[in-house]
């Protein structure tokens, strides 16, 4: 098992399969893109696989998000997804994706093994789409996320990041056309991993801003809190039910002491919290020949270095060297 020094299990592994990625949302990167990883550089889709493996069979890891940068622009995703799907004990399979490209490649995952999605979607209105990404993409996160549920990717989620004069008014509509489409949204509250380093938390859109925002037109009544367990989001039922709503208040009330996540970057290191500075290179000990067990006991010996927080709300925080695209969100 990942145990840490305060007694957490990490079971939940996110792995970044590339750190590229075909919009640009303010949030997360700056207009003209980033130093992309090189391609020597990146584990190959067998290397995966095996830490994978390696997290599934001898570490407890029972979760595996597959994420990025934009993860379907791995163009070993559907084998990766099938290889892992095949492990035994077999872990849940997910993917957090912005969608573009999901309607051509929903079936195909599903059929691989993937159980369910997270597609990113911030704004019903196509030109703020185009404001927030930079890119006019919008009709295609939209197909891709009907593409979604029709293969059975369920519950489809949808994640929203709220910025402030962009498209902080729309917290309603966005929860109305969720529940129409019978997806599940969850708002994120924006956190200090962009590149540009623009985070501001004055400026944040915070969870009491949403919650607030949610009320004017939504009856809102806080789901059982033992349901929250180790997961993110605070969730609330809509209305009386069945629909719910999460938010994830990363910032303003962090979940750092029930967390359970391990993370591997698309460079094949090991990086414990998102605001980690500190990173573990199994790459490296991977191409010198290293074993199984030897992999997993450095898997370990990171986890035993996991801090007991994430650090936001000390006045020393220093945001991460690598943004939000390159750890794998
Ligand atoms: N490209 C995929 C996507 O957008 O879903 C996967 C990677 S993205 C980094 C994962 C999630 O992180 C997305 O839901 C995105 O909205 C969120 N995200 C990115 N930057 C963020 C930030 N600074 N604060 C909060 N959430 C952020
Ligand atoms: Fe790309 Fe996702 Fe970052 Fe947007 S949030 S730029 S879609 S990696």
């Amino acid at each position: 098992m990942l145990i840490d020094t305060y007694g957490r299990a990490a079971t939940d592994l996110r792995v970044s399969l590339t750190d590229r990625c075909n919009l640009r949302c303010t949030y997360c990167m700056p207009e003209e893109g980033l130093a992309w990883l090189a391609k020597p550089d990146l584990l190959t889709d067998d290397e995966i696989v095996r830490l994978v493996r390696i997290a599934v069979t001898e570490l407890g890891v029972t979760e595996v998000r597959f994420t990025g940068g934009e993860p379907l622009l791995r163009p070993g995703l559907v084998s990766i997804v099938e290889r892992c799907a095949a492990l035994r004990p077999r872990p849940r399979l997910s993917l957090t994706t912005n969608g573009i490209g999901l309607a051509r490649t929903a079936r195909a995952l599903k059929a691989a093994g993937l159980d369910r999605v997270n597609v990113s979607l911030d704004t019903l209105r196509p030109e703020v789409f185009h404001t927030l990404t930079r890119r006019k993409r919008h009709q295609d996160v939209l197909d891709g996320l009907a593409a979604a549920r029709a293969a059975g990717l369920v519950p489809v989620k949808v994640n929203a990041v709220l910025m402030p004069g962009l498209n902080d008014d729309e917290a309603p509509d966005l929860l109305a056309w969720a529940v129409g489409c019978d997806y599940e949204l969850r708002f994120i509250e924006q956190m200090p991993l962009d590149a540009q380093h623009g985070w501001k938390r004055d400026g944040m859109i915070t969870a009491e801003d949403i919650l607030a925002s949610l009320r004017t037109r939504f009856r809102l009544t806080p789901e059982d809190g033992a349901a929250r367990g180790s997961a993110p989001a605070e969730r609330w039922i809509v209305d009386g039910g069945p629909a719910r709503v999460g938010v994830i208040a990363s910032v303003t009330r962090p979940f750092c002491a029930a967390c359970d996540r391990t993370r591997l970057t698309a460079d094949g290191q090991i990086r414990t919290c998102l605001f980690a500075r500190e990173e573990s290179d199994l790459r490296g000990a991977l191409r010198a020949g290293a074993t199984d067990g030897e992999l997993a006991e450095l898997w370990r010996r990171a986890t035993r270095g996991k801090k007991a927080g994430s650090g936001l709300d000390d006045p020393t925080f220093l945001q991460p060297r690598r943004p939000m695209s390159a750890i794998g969100g």
